[in-house]
Order: structure tokens, then C-alpha cells, then sequence
């Protein structure tokens, strides 16, 4: 499949997780060891809790837990959404299938050809007596119309929950992006900057919703009574380990980043065809988690999955993300809001997005060469 002389002799990935030093690792987990509570709310996690609380999310009230979809899961049962759930297509498939564990119904909305989000003039057509909440996604770190999803969930008496999986960091107008609505899930995924291998974070509007989730996500758990049907979904001291490693090695990740963010816009703008992350001028801070492209075939000349495929042969893979839509997944056919006409953006989106490598390992040099390769297909 490789040409005989690709650009790059070794697999260039799409990410690479940022690993903390061994050396400090093992310090934090003598601490665990010596203190032999590896679980149940120790004092990593109480440290971490209580550090990601003030330095990310202003003070909002901060639930760690095991990983972003039992999270999400976990924000829908904390907030009794009931019936029907307005969500996107145009995402991973935890958002969708935290909705259906909940044994509640997924409505997909059109997405905005610009954000690649939830498109807020679709959905009030959306809304009917059985719909209690929105399931909106920021998705690549661009942020939702926050405010126009305010304005709707008030008018309809709706919860707003945004899976937050790409946006840990984000703020636009100087406020944490957890501002905004009931209730915000974040992913620390290894493949999410920042990380605590498998694990994730709730931010809640109220503190009242804060203390009842931590109730739910042990068993139900209240002093000696088990007061409601909950789950096990804490994280660990080895996990709240890494993360707290993770609070100050993120930042030389986010550096390398943002540098290798500004190369690609460099090399890659004006060139017709090539649609380029939407720049949205209320962000004073960036999430840096992804940095994804669209070709426009009518126009570039070449289609996605052709350039998709020369990438490969040079040992470049890039991916097509997020691909299929959650709406072409067999089990959600069958609803009336997946089907491709209620969706036109969307499926025109899932055909010409491409995610390209983006972690701190990556070189300038190397950035330029993924862009040379793209450019000479354009004639
Ligand atoms: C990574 C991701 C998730 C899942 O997070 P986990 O912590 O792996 O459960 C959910 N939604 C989106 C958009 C993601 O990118």
C-alpha cells in the first residue's frame, strides 16, 4: 500500500498520549501505598477534585468520575431527564448511547456547516411534549451558541447537558466553558491532552446536583441508607495519580500544540477547497484538542477519502473523524430523525472531514510535510 519512497519512513499517528514521568508517578503512588486507601473518594482524588475545581472550571461544583460516557450517563440520571434527548449526529457514539442506557431517546438535530455543533435554528422544530433536555457537543474545542441554546432550554423548560470531551480548557469570554448549562462532561481519555488514562469530569450549575451525583455515582450510597439506584463510577487513586501529574505536564503539551496549530493554518489556508477550523472570536482560551479539516471536493478537485488515502500510502494516518454518523449506525436507523434528509449538513460534513495528527511529538518540519503532501494533490 506505501509508495516506494513515502514522506515518512515511520506511521505518523493522529495522537500520542502525553505519558508523566515515571519517577514522579511512583512518588504520588507511594503516597497511595502508604496511605493503602487506593479508592472510595482518597485524598488524590480529593486533591485533584478540589485543584481542577479552582484552576480549570472557576469553582464550579466538580465531580471526578471513572470516564466521560458513564459521566454523561451520570448527568442525565442527576438531572432526571425523562423522554426525549435533542442531540447531534456529527459525534462520538458515547453521546448517543449514554442517551439510550439511560432508556431514553436519542432526537438528532442538523448541525451548523460552519461550528460543525448542534444547529440552534433546527431545534425547536425538534421539540414536542415528550422532550426534556439537549445533548449538545463542542465539538474540536469550538464552543455550542451557548446562548441561544440558554434562550430555548428556558423558553421550553429544557436541560442542557454538553459533552465537553473536546473542550477541557476552554474558555470563551474569559469564562470556563462549564459556564454554560445544567451540566458539562468532561473526557480524560488518554487520547484527551489532558488525562488520567481512563477518567473524566461533571461540572455541574448547582452544588445541590454536585452532591447528589456523588450520592448516584457510588452505589446510591448515603451514610448508612441507600437512598437512590446508582452506579459505581469513581475513579481511582492511581487514576486522580496521573491526573494530578497530568495538571502541570499539560502545559508543555499545550505549548508544542499551539505551535503546531499555527503551522497548519499557515500552510494550509487559502487554498481553495480546504475549509479550515471555524475561528470563533469569543475563545481566549483553546482546548487544543483536535485539529480537523474539510475538503470541499466540488471545489479542491480531489475527494476526502482520496487525499485520506494518499496520506496513507506516505504513512500519515489521518483519520476521518468523526466518522460514520451516530444517525447511519444500524441501531438508530430506525428512528425518524436519522434519516438523511432530516440531516442534509451533517452528511455532507461526515464526507469531508478529516482529523489531522495533532500532539506535541510532531515536528514543524513534520507538519509541513503532512501539508505538502495535501497541496500537491491540488492542481
Ligand atoms: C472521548 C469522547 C467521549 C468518551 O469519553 P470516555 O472518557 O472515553 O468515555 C465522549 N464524547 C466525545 C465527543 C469524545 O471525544
Amino acid at each position: 500500500m506505501q509508495e516506494k519512497n513515502p514522506v515518512f519512513k515511520k506511521p505518523i499517528l493522529i495522537t500520542k498520549p502525553v505519558l508523566v514521568d515515571l519517577e514522579k508517578l511512583k512518588i504520588q503512588l507511594e503516597g497511595v501505598w502508604n496511605s493503602g486507601w487506593l479508592t472510595n473518594n482518597g485524598y488524590k482524588h480529593q486533591e485533584l477534585e478540589a485543584r481542577i475545581q479552582k484552576e480549570i472550571f472557576n469553582n464550579l461544583p466538580t465531580s471526578l468520575v471513572v470516564n466521560a460516557t458513564i459521566g454523561l450517563l451520570l448527568a442525565i440520571k442527576t438531572l432526571k431527564i425523562k423522554g426525549e434527548v435533542i442531540t447531534t449526529p456529527f459525534t462520538f457514539p458515547a453521546t448517543t448511547h449514554a442517551i439510550s442506557w439511560a432508556g431514553l431517546k436519542p432526537v438528532f438535530c442538523d448541525i451548523n456547516k460552519k461550528t460543525l455543533n448542534i444547529d440552534v435554528n433546527k431545534i425547536e422544530k425538534l421539540i414536542n411534549p415528550k422532550t426534556s433536555a439537549i445533548l449538545a457537543v463542542h465539538v474540536f474545542g469550538i464552543p455550542c451558541n451557548v446562548k441561544e441554546i440558554e434562550r430555548i432550554a428556558k423558553k421550553y423548560k429544557l436541560k442542557v447537558i454538553y459533552d465537553s470531551a473536546h473542550a477541557f480548557e476552554l474558555e470563551i469570554n474569559n469564562k470556563s466553558i462549564a459556564t454554560f448549562g445544567d451540566a458539562s462532561v468532561f473526557s480524560f481519555h488518554a487520547t484527551k491532552l489532558f488525562h488520567t488514562v481512563e477518567g473524566g469530569a461533571i461540572v455541574f450549575r448547582k452544588n445541590s446536583l454536585k452532591k447528589k451525583c456523588d450520592i448516584l455515582k457510588n452505589f446510591g450510597i448515603s451514610g448508612a441508607d441507600v437512598i437512590a439506584c446508582g452506579i459505581n463510577a469513581k475513579m481511582n487513586e492511581l487514576q486522580a495519580s496521573v491526573g494530578l501529574l497530568m495538571l502541570k505536564e499539560k502545559e508543555k503539551e499545550r505549548l508544542r500544540r499551539k505551535i503546531i496549530k499555527e503551522t497548519y493554518i499557515n500552510e494550509l489556508s487559502n487554498i481553495p477547497g480546504i475549509i479550515l477550523p471555524f475561528n470563533n472570536n469569543e475563545i481566549t482560551k483553546e482546548s487544543l484538542q483536535y485539529f480537523a479539516i474539510r475538503i470541499d471536493a466540488n471545489i479542491f478537485g480531489k475527494t476526502r477519502d482520496f487525499v485520506l488515502k494518499k496520506l496513507q500510502k506516505n504513512n500519515v494516518f489521518a483519520r476521518k473523524y468523526f466518522y460514520p454518523l451516530c444517525s447511519h449506525h444500524q441501531f438508530y436507523m430506525y428512528l425518524d430523525s436519522a434519516k438523511n434528509q432530516n440531516l442534509p449538513i451533517a452528511n455532507k460534513v461526515v464526507k469531508e472531514i478529516i482529523a489531522l495528527p495533532f500532539h506535541g511529538g510532531l515536528t514543524i518540519q513534520n507538519i509541513k510535510n503532512i501539508c505538502n503532501i495535501i497541496k500537491s494533490l491540488k492542481k
